[in-house]
């Protein structure tokens, strides 16, 4: 790493999957902004949903994400039978106008762990409640260790579209460190599944940064990964926050790479991909250049939300499940995190949302120029400016904390257009944070840039 690059590397930065991000949401906005919000949508709009299933078999020390551990399937499923409850309440609170659903996306957790005839049930309700538009894709989270031939005949028939499988690390001595124990062969059966059921996008999660990780371990796991033929690599940085989601106390420290082993993991990843000619998208997706991804660079047809890039191209998203984060035009809402505050909210008939942000003027300008930059990696302030009916040096301020960015070689600044360089694409987040008005850089509420 370039030594005038490590400060990017170390600060702790937004991953901007939204704007303002999650640490502005406030309990200021609840149901009746939603409830609002969701009325205003305009007629034809088509619509994306997100729905989050909080359960998993098993905890892998590294998770970040909102889950806990279902010892048994009743819970599973009277989340279930609740988040059909959820989609009559939502469905309810729509116009009658709307476009119908554009993109589906099941997340956790696992969705995996929801039995075959409980995904159908969802499934067939959300399609019968939002309607589907003809091109709908219906993405699903895939632990492959909960799958088998029958199950993936059962997310083809209930209409899922693509697949994304949790891969993070082949190498033994890793997995056993993460408490996630998955050989090849069984990722390797389960893309055989998948692909003989007829599921043919498949997206694959690495990660790097792992405990006991190398550089050759990584490249290893790159490879395995490759021979599988996978169409998208999402490939993400180990957060470890142990004082924000505890089992990560089960990482040793000291068992953790250095930043300057980061960097040369992530860099690696990047390489072996490039080489075997995948696509770099944004700073962390990589896509075979026969995927929709891979051409949406370039075209600005490539999008970012909670999910990281996607070609979704709905302007609304809406949530569903505990926890989960709904995006529309005049702001963000979150629905409750803790199951009971959901699942009453939904017995008493209201949607159950509890907190979120609602976007000014400022905050819509600079949203959309966020985005572009962290998927478009280049952006004209002055253009942007004024298709906001702002003067052409509404955004000069970020122009100005960028002056020690471009010194460093990570964008070029030009009349008012910003250009990632390829050494900044790895830091496009640092680069993005010059625009965010509410981002402290002393706040350690974000993970590292690498
Ligand atoms: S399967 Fe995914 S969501 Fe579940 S504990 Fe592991 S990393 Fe977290």
């Amino acid at each position: 790493m370039d030594p005038a690059h490590k400060k990017y590397a170390l600060a702790e930065v937004p991953r901007y999957t939204s704007y303002p991000t999650a640490v502005q949401f406030t309990d200021a906005i609840g149901e009746a902004d939603y409830r609002l919000w969701l009325s205003q949508i305009v007629p034809g709009e088509p619509l994306s949903l997100y729905v989050h299933v909080p359960f998993c078999q098993k905890m892998c020390w590294y998770c970040g994400c909102h889950t806990t551990v279902a010892h048994t399937y009743d819970r599973v499923g009277v989340y279930a039978t609740d988040l059909i409850a959820e989609i009559d309440l939502l469905a309810a609170a729509l116009p009658v106008h709307h476009g119908g659903l554009a993109h589906v996306h099941f997340g956790g957790g696992s969705p995996t762990l929801l039995s075959d005839g409980d995904f159908a049930a969802i499934t067939a309700k959300i399609i019968a409640a939002f309607g589907a538009r003809d091109d709908m894709e219906l993405a699903v989270e895939i632990d492959p260790r909960t799958m088998n031939a029958q199950k993936a005949a059962a997310l083809a028939n209930a209409g899922v579209t693509r697949a994304s499988l949790g891969v993070q690390d082949f190498n033994k001595h890793v997995q056993e460190k993460i408490n996630r124990i998955q050989p090849f062969s069984l990722v390797k059966q389960t893309v055989e599944w998948l692909r003989d059921a007829g599921i043919g996008a498949i997206n694959f999660d690495l990660i790097y940064g792992l405990p006991g990780q190398s550089v050759d371990d990584v490249r290893r796991s790159t490879e395995l990964a490759l021979s599988l033929r996978p169409d998208r690599l999402a490939v993400f940085g180990y957060a470890h926050v142990p004082w924000f989601k505890k089992h990560q106390e089960m990482i040793k420290q000291e068992d953790l790479p250095g930043m300057e082993e980061r960097f040369a993991e992530a860099h690696t990843v990047g390489q072996v991909l490039q080489n075997a000619g995948y696509v770099a998208v944004g700073f962390d997706h990589y896509a075979h250049p026969d995927d929709a991804m891979a051409k949406a660079v370039g075209s600005g047809a490539l999008r970012r939300n909670f999910q990281g890039y996607t070609t979704d191209t709905a302007d609304t998203l809406l949530g569903l499940g505990a926890s989960s984060i709904g995006a529309l035009g005049p702001g963000y809402v979150q629905n409750a995190p803790a199951m009971d505050a959901w699942r009453n909210a939904i017995h008493a008939g209201q949607l159950p949302v509890i907190r979120g942000v609602k976007l000014d003027g400022e905050d819509a300008m600079r949203r959309a120029a966020i985005m572009t930059m962290m998927s478009a990696l280049e952006l004209d302030l002055a253009a942007h400016a004024e298709a906001f009916n702002a003067p052409i040096n509404a955004m000069d301020d970020a122009l100005e904390k960028l002056l020690p960015l471009a010194e460093d070689g990570l964008v070029t600044l030009y009349d008012r257009r910003v250009t990632v360089t390829e050494a900044g694409r790895v830091f496009v987040r640092n680069i993005a944070a010059c625009f965010d008005t509410h981002w402290q850089p002393s706040a350690k509420r974000h993970s590292r840039a690498v």
